[in-house]
């Protein structure tokens, strides 16, 4: 497979794709050099595996979604000093039921205050959950689960800055550089295997067309969660 027909190189010929470069590509390109057999890889790939994460596929956003539950150091710098904390009605409800406090109470203790979006931002800070860990951990708000992912999807997009404080943002991107990098090793090597594993991935992404993006989505990241529990 000539160079130009690459996955990668493809990805990166798309309109408006922009590289992921910069200081925190610098961290990532070093996390997965440590982790690579540098002797049977091409540097090249690793390169492009790096700058291509400017566009992220929704397999792979599923992956580091499910990956990154499994990796939290739960060091607690999101929930100390992160402040913008917005949940719902209806999980501050639930967190009301589970801390068996009131609804109406638990509002007034955060100093929980409403938002345009008919969301609530919590005030008080650091977090009024956290006790030495989260206390409300199964229960956690959507934010607090979607944490550090959404916020390297956002910088990704240019759309906010990257969070270089979460000790596992690097480690998750450094995951699917890996990923990559062997996948275009693969394609130069044995691009009849790329094909049919493409192939089935089609035929399994044409059987979720059915479903909405939000169910393929909790599909996906089950599906990788499995997987990640089998490997373990
Ligand atoms: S900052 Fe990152 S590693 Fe630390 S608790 Fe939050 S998500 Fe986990
Ligand atoms: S609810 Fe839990 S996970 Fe979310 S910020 Fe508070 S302590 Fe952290």
């Amino acid at each position: 497979m000539s160079e130009e027909t690459s996955p990668l190189t493809r990805l990166m010929q798309a309109e408006g794709f922009k590289p992921f470069s910069g200081p925190d590509a610098f961290r990532v390109l070093a996390k997965a050099k440590e982790r690579l057999n540098l002797e049977k890889m091409e540097m090249d790939d690793i390169l492009k595996a790096v700058s291509s994460l400017g566009s992220l596929m929704e397999t792979e956003i599923a992956l580091i979604y499910a990956l990154q539950d499994q990796i939290c150091t739960r060091c607690g710098w999101c929930c100390t000093e992160n402040t913008s904390l917005r949940v719902s009605k209806d999980e501050l409800k639930n967190i009301a039921a589970f801390k068996k406090s009131s609804y109406k109470k638990l509002k007034k203790r955060i100093r929980a205050r409403p938002r345009k979006d008919r969301t609530l931002r919590v005030t008080r800070h650091p977090c009024p959950f956290y006790e030495d860990g989260c206390s409300v951990y199964q229960i956690r708000p959507g934010v607090c689960r979607s944490y550090p992912t959404s916020k390297i999807l956002s910088a990704l997009a240019g759309g906010g800055p990257y969070p270089d404080k979460c000790e596992i943002s690097d480690d998750l991107l450094a995951e699917l550089v890996i990923k990559r990098a062997l996948e275009e090793k693969m394609s130069r090597e044995n691009p009849e295997l790329i094909k049919e594993l493409a192939d089935k991935k089609r035929d399994e992404m044409g059987r979720l067309s059915q479903m909405t993006q939000a169910q393929r989505f909790q599909y996906l990241v089950k599906h990788h969660r499995d997987r990640l529990k089998q490997a373990e």
